[in-house]
């Protein structure tokens, strides 16, 4: 350990990029069968089977995509993991290497970015995944972290976002809008902070909106659940814009309709009464909130009775054809148009 001056806070400078990036990389193992080298040369070398290979990435900036103030490092790095995991999920393959880059400013020291690692090193373990390279630079006031995520599985499990057909059932994995809800806490909770610097939140009554905000799980479960049920979805996509925009993304692209049924959609109780708390509807969150991490598929109806007593899963629709659009149908039976970003209830077709 280098020793830490300033109350624990080490510069980077002290280190240098090369003993920086052996810092935070050493106590990383390979796991994975088809990592032939890790961290450590000019690339890492992977090797597969007969397999089809899935590779994603994503870019998260301070300030745009994460709040410091309240997201504490540990968490951040679980995130950056997790989010490129679910991309990787909703191919319907399976996670095996991840690499991390990250942009960072002298404003850290060395522990924040320990702290980071931490929480990529639970992500690799809980997921079973390695960390196969990166890379790391400086930024001039920010941090940046972008994760690429590499998946496997055989070409007949691969599944796209655009081949659902009509009268598939439209089938959601856990719950949605808990992550917003638990951001409109976060920022209420810092607002509150702003003004009186003494105040202690209690997040109790919350604990479960603010852990799907700041340590959301990707299903890998549900990957291994569909091969032990013996289903292949006929089309899936992970929710990270909101369930509207999801689905609207399935529609286009596999050039089809919906019907979605607002009185299906699996909603948790913290998360009703805290949009009851500040006066918003619970539908509209769950339709636009987004950051669910929670898969979104398809399925032909022959493979319902394999669903059907999951508590994983909640069917909420139905595919149409093109033609006939993509429908909300509310409580009240009126038929809406699914819009990307929230809905307008004005719009009715009645
Ligand atoms: P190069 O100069 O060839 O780009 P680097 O010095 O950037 O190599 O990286 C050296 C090794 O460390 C490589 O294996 C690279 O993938 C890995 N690496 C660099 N930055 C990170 C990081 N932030 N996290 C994990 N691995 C990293
Ligand atoms: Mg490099």
């Amino acid at each position: 350990m280098l020793e830490n001056k300033d109350q624990g806070r080490t510069s980077l400078e002290e280190l240098g990029e090369f003993g920086l990036i052996d810092h935070l990389t050493k106590h990383f193992e390979i796991t994975q069968k088809s990592t032939v080298k890790g961290v450590g040369d000019d690339a890492a070398i992977l090797a597969f089977s007969d397999q089809q290979i899935v590779v994603t990435t994503d870019l998260l900036i301070e300030g745009v995509h994460f709040d410091l103030s309240y997201v504490p490092l540990k968490h951040l790095g679980y995130k950056a993991v997790m989010v490129n995991l679910s991309d990787v999920y909703a191919m319907n393959a399976v996670a095996s290497q991840i690499t991390v880059s990250i942009a960072v400013s002298n404003r850290f020291p060395l522990e924040a970015l320990e702290d980071l690692y931490v929480g990529i090193q639970t992500a690799c373990k809980n997921y079973e995944i390695d960390l196969i390279g990166g890379d790391t630079t400086s930024s001039t006031t920010g941090l940046v972290i972008s994760v690429t995520a590499i998946g496997q599985a055989p070409a007949e499990k691969i599944t796209s976002r655009a081949t659902a057909k009509p009268n598939d059932l439209l089938v959601v994995t856990g719950d949605v809008g808990a992550a917003y809800m638990g951001l409109q806490i976060l920022e209420r909770e810092k607002a509150v902070f702003k003004v009186n610097p003494n105040s202690q939140p209690d997040l109790e009554q919350y604990a479960y909106i603010v852990e799907r905000q700041l340590k959301p799980e990707a299903r890998k479960d549900i990957i291994a659940l569909f091969t032990s049920l013996e289903i292949v979805p006929s089309s899936m996509i992970d929710i990270s814009d909101g369930l509207s925009s999801e689905i609207l993304h399935i529609c286009k692209n596999s050039k089809v309709g919906c019907n979605l049924y607002e009185d299906k959609i699996p909603l948790d109780p913290q998360v009703i009464s805290t949009c009851e708390e500040f006066d918003i509807d619970s539908t509209t969150i769950a339709l636009s909130g987004g950051e669910d991490y929670e898969l979104l598929f398809t399925i032909h109806q022959d493979d319902y009775p394999k669903i059907k007593a999951n508590p994983n899963f909640t069917v909420i629709g139905h595919i149409t054809s093109e033609d006939e659009g993509a429908h909300l149908i509310t409580r009240g039976n009126t038929k809406i148009p699914l819009v990307a970003r929230g809905w307008n209830a004005l719009q009715s077709n009645d």
